[in-house]
């Protein structure tokens, strides 16, 4: 793949915010592009300013969302250089979730390529605040201009990038989770294991209910029996047994493959933690959230990297873990993880990926 690289006017260049960054509102000078089509396959790969799409209203991804999405981060390290964490987890599973959305696969090698390219020419937008790192978000969209049900033949691809503050501004504090009892966020044989939009769709009305009672996460249940624990919004869960056993429910094809969640299963093990995927019956968690036996919970995804939870709220019944304490076992494995992200720890499991700008 050959990426046209577009010069952009000086006038045209902004400068990166000086600090508070916020949340995905703001990006860089530059973006990636390509376009499929049956005849051509990917072509016009280019790295050219960021800026507006103009699409037909026809557009199919407006219609039946067959849309995929990525997450991914690079970290500023002391020395001035740039690290990716595992990506090449997201290259691999952005063409798993276009496998399930019946959408054009991306070679895999060029895509990160081409989001390394779009690093090294916007590399002053990748920030050095402490816990700040640079969004890195590839997307796929369906472009064909008609409404007729079935997969687009044609395609677009594009990676936008943008700063990111620190996820806990006010320290690493627990944050208060909803179990719903109700509503489902996907069902085994459905989409729930790939990155697309509708499964976030899906989610929002849950979520703000949520926030309404005071919580400001969801924990959702599998689908047919709304017995067992799934995941969290954008997260995967974890719970520590006796502060040695880590127990995250397995990969059951309803839940996201998180990179963190594996990242937390090797890591875990290796600092000698008792690791398990093992279904988690919230009946049970939550006795054993009462009775004192878990000790801590924490979600683990690219955005907080580590999240301890508090408290969880059930049918009206509020669940407090720790005395809404982080405890000690999500600050470990959030130092050594973020650690490794930033390079202030030696990468003993060759995770990273450096860009040299200096
Ligand atoms: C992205 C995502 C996660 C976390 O995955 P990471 O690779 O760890 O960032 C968990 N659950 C859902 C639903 C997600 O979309």
């Amino acid at each position: 793949m050959e990426i046209e690289v577009v010069e952009l006017e000086p006038t045209a260049l902004k400068t990166p915010p000086p600090a508070d960054f916020g949340f995905g509102n703001k990006f860089s000078n530059r973006m990636f592009s390509q376009k499929y089509s049956p005849e051509q396959g990917w072509h016009d790969a280019k790295i050219g300013p960021y800026e507006d799409f103009s699409l037909p209203p026809s557009t199919a991804v407006f219609h039946y969302a067959q849309e995929i999405f990525e997450g991914t981060k690079a970290y500023r390290r002391a020395d001035g250089n740039i690290n990716l964490f595992r990506p090449w987890e997201n290259m691999k599973r952005f063409n798993n979730s276009a496998r399930r959305m019946s959408m054009a696969v991306v070679d895999e090698e060029e895509h990160l390529n081409a989001i390394i390219k779009l690093i090294e020419l916007d590399h002053d937008w990748v920030p050095d605040a402490a816990g700040a790192s640079l969004y890195i978000r590839p997307t796929m969209i369906a472009t064909d201009a008609a409404l007729g049900v079935h997969a687009s033949s044609s395609y677009l691809h594009f990676v936008i990038v943008g700063p990111v503050g620190a996820y806990f501004k006010g320290g690493f504090n627990p944050v208060p989770v909803y179990i719903s009892d109700t509503y489902r966020r996907a069902v085994r044989g459905g989409v729930g294991d790939a990155k697309t939009g509708g499964n976030y769709a899906a989610s929002l009305y849950v979520g703000e209910q949520a926030k309404q009672k005071g919580y400001s996460q969801v924990l959702w249940l599998d689908a047919i029996e709304g017995r067992y624990v799934e995941e969290v919004g954008a997260m995967n869960i974890c719970f520590v047994y006796e502060g040695r056993k880590i127990v995250t429910p397995p990969l059951t094809g309803s839940i996201l493959p998180g990179i963190t969640r594996k990242s937390v299963i090797e890591l875990g093990r290796d600092l000698g933690y008792e690791v398990c995927e093992e279904p988690v019956d919230v009946q049970q968690m939550l006795a054993d959230v009462q009775s004192g036996q878990i000790t801590v919970v924490f979600g683990c995804g690219t955005a907080a990297v580590i999240a301890p939870v508090g408290q969880f709220g059930f049918k009206d019944e509020a669940y407090v873990i720790n005395d809404n304490q982080p405890g000690p076992v999500s600050k470990h494995l959030y130092d050594e993880l973020t650690g490794i992200q930033y390079g202030r720890l030696p990468d003993r499991f060759n995770w990273t990926h450096t860009i040299h700008v200096n």
